[in-house]
């Protein structure tokens, strides 16, 4: 891609040390100011210094906003809506995912635990037919060659704890504050009208799919006022993230009550009322005689296995799931968000199934053939997946990830969320060598996606890191539906989240320290 932009000399623009000082000083100012913010890391501000977790810093952070094709980010703004659809069909279809999960069982213990709370409420029988989705389904730029037509290609789906849409909000108010402020260099190297500056309201969009589904659930039958329960984990350095999530449900004329609980408390501070229903009850930690009546579970926690440490918090999750609370995500809406799932979508129909509808599996759930384009459009964004089993398939990709030439165009994946989990390149055999061989068939083959050179500078823990960098766009969408019958009750995308790290590092989340924000400028 074309970093040059007409009318500057090079884009990012070369800052001399006045330059440089005065940006970053309007960078984190702003920041401060609209709760761009994070906790830091130990490794910056040790526990001595601030053992009460007073401290905040500016998110790592672009500053200047980095140049994305228009027509890729149209794309992925509009396939979103179809994605919401098809993750809700996935998380409906039980057959299909227990599939799945038998596929990763010998290797993945923390995916068949998760497929066993799903068990337990289900002899019981579930008491909520309604489903919260918010996800973010995560691309990559790809280009095949110079002067080609750039694409996107999906890195993964999320479906739970899909995070930053409260900061990327903010990230986008920064760059277009600093387009457009007085702000002298910005004026000189970047005129305000050579920006496309997208609008963004990732976090009120997010907002809007809790307060649906808070709506959905519809009056207490105890009489309990209701509220939203944000399951986190302890010591959470992303709090500032969620905390606008929270805020853009109470500012407002209708405001909603939310808490937080971490999820190592669930079981101290909940209860689940000895009704039918099961209405899952919060008691105020400071005061159990007040209740409240959780009407959506917000999890932020709970996506991977530090998060269970023992058997009381496995007992925490099934005790949410059984519950009439409306949960974001239910463990099937989890477990549809696997890698596993992603792979088999994109893993095209062999002969035998020839006369299946569509290119994969995908025909089973964007079945109409009125959606054909839709179902295109999808398959568009994939790129190629296999799988480690033992299937014709996943021998090929066992060589191929054992090759000390072929794997360096490959990652490979477990069933894991969060960032940091996955193996890269040269790592892949090193890495199978030393991990049974009854325990591949848990992982995912993926080829490497490889966007066009650009750079940027990014600012980090006060300090500027300049060069070539790598840009991941996020597109969130919120989804409400019944699980029994299908009917979607909402189904909207919710702006987006452009996350970009160094292009040397091979992960780009942020919180886990990778990667920074940063908004698009369309070009
Ligand atoms: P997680 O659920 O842990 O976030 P991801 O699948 O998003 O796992 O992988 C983490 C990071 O690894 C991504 O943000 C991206 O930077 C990089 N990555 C993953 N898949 C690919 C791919 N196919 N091509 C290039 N980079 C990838
Ligand atoms: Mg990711
Ligand atoms: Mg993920």
């Amino acid at each position: 891609m074309e970093t040059e932009k007409p009318g500057a000399l090079r884009y990012p623009p070369r800052l001399n040390q006045a330059e440089s000082d005065d940006l970053v000083q309007a960078v984190k100012n702003w920041a401060l100011a609209h709760g761009l913010t994070i906790r830091p890391q130990p490794s910056v501000v040790s526990d001595d210094v601030d053992p009460q977790g007073l401290l905040a810093i500016n998110v790592p952070v672009t500053l200047f906003p980095s140049p994305f094709p228009r027509q890729c980010f149209d794309q992925a703004r509009s396939v979103q809506q179809t994605y919401n659809e098809l993750y809700a069909a996935i998380s409906r279809d039980e057959e299909f995912l227990a599939g799945a999960v038998d596929e990763v069982r010998d290797g993945d213990e923390f995916t068949s635990n998760l497929w066993d709370v799903h068990l337990r409420v289900k002899k019981e029988g579930y008491t909520q037919n309604l489903s919260l989705g918010l996800f973010r389904s995560d691309y990559l730029v790809h280009q095949d060659l110079p002067g080609n037509e750039p694409q996107i290609k999906q890195v993964e789906f999320n479906t739970i704890a899909a995070s930053f849409g409260g900061l990327s909000a903010q990230t986008t108010l920064l760059h277009k504050f600093l387009s457009t402020s007085e702000y002298p260099l910005l004026q000189q190297s970047i005129t305000p009208e050579s920006l496309v500056l997208p609008e963004n309201d990732s976090a009120r969009g997010l907002a809007a799919g809790m307060r649906a589904a808070f709506d959905a659930y519809g009056d207490s039958e105890l009489g309990h006022e209701r509220c939203i329960l944000f399951v986190v984990q302890d010591g959470e350095r992303n709090v500032f993230d969620q905390r606008h999530l929270e805020y853009a449900l109470n500012d407002t004329l209708d405001p909603i009550r939310v808490f937080r609980i971490p999820f190592s408390q669930l079981l101290d501070h909940t209860s689940i009322a000895q009704t039918p229903k099961r209405q899952l009850l919060y008691h105020l930690p400071r005061n159990r005689s007040k209740t409240f009546e959780a009407s959506v579970v917000y999890l932020r926690a709970g996506y991977g296995p530090s998060d269970y440490p023992d058997q009381r918090a496995w007992e925490a999750r099934y005790h949410l799931e059984r519950s009439a609370a409306i949960k974001c995500p239910t463990v099937l809406t989890q477990v549809a968000g696997t890698k596993k799932v992603q792979q088999l979508l994109a893993t095209p129909r062999s002969d035998a199934d020839a006369d299946a509808d569509g290119p994969s599996i995908l025909g089973r759930f964007i079945p109409d053939p009125d959606d054909a384009p839709l179902s295109a459009q999808v398959w568009r964004t994939f790129s190629n997946i296999y799988p480690m089993d033992t299937s014709e398939a996943g021998r090929k990709a066992r060589q191929v990830a054992l090759d000390p030439e072929l794997c360096l165009h490959y990652v490979l994946k477990p069933q894991r969320e969060g960032g940091g989990n996955n193996h890269y390149r040269e790592d892949i055999p090193v890495f199978l060598e030393k991990t049974p061989e009854s325990h591949w068939g848990a992982y995912i083959l993926m080829e490497l996606i490889t966007p066009p050179k650009q750079e940027n500078i990014i600012l980090r823990n006060g300090k500027l890191e300049e060069g070539g960098v790598i840009c991941e766009l996020g597109i969130y969408g919120t989804c409400v539906w019944n699980q029994s019958t299908g009917e979607l009750l909402r189904n909207e995308e919710a702006g987006y989240l452009l996350r970009t790290k160094g292009d040397t590092s091979n992960e780009g989340g942020v919180a886990a320290g990778y990667g920074c924000m940063d908004s698009c400028a369309l070009v």
